[in-house]
């Protein structure tokens, strides 16, 4: 997709911090952070958001959360961290590439705003 913006950092159009990647995901620091840990973990097929996902879909959002877990886990914040997906603009979505937000580093208050 090339207006999409995550799909311009997945291909290098776009810099990124990226702190890990693999086959099917890729995460990066996000560029406006709200916690000492804020990295977006998305996957490399274009998928709109969560409501657009279909079945087939699962494993790479599945994959999405595992690769958010080993990043937590890389960066010592297992005693408690957040994955959220903003679903729709009423949530706050403002890029229309699927993405977990990985959010640490502080206490997490809930519920979320
Ligand atoms: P959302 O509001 O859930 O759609 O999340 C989009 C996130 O992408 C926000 O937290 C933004 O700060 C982040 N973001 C937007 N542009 C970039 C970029 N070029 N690099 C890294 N993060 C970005
Ligand atoms: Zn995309």
């Amino acid at each position: 997709m090339k207006d999409c913006l995550f799909c311009r950092i997945i291909a290098g159009e776009i810099p990124a911090k990226k702190v890990f990647e693999d086959q099917h995901t890729l995460a990066f620091e996000d560029i406006n952070p709200q916690a000492p840990t804020h990295v977006l973990v998305i996957p490399k097929k274009h998928i709109r958001g969560l409501k657009e996902a279909v079945v087939e879909d699962g494993d790479i959002i599945g994959r999405c959360h595992l690769t958010a877990a080993q990043v937590a886990r890389q960066r010592g914040i297992e005693d408690g961290y957040r994955t959220v997906l903003n679903v729709g603009p009423g949530a706050g979505q403002s890029v229309f590439h699927l993405h977990v937000h990985l959010l640490g580093g502080r206490d997490l208050s809930w519920p979320p705003g």
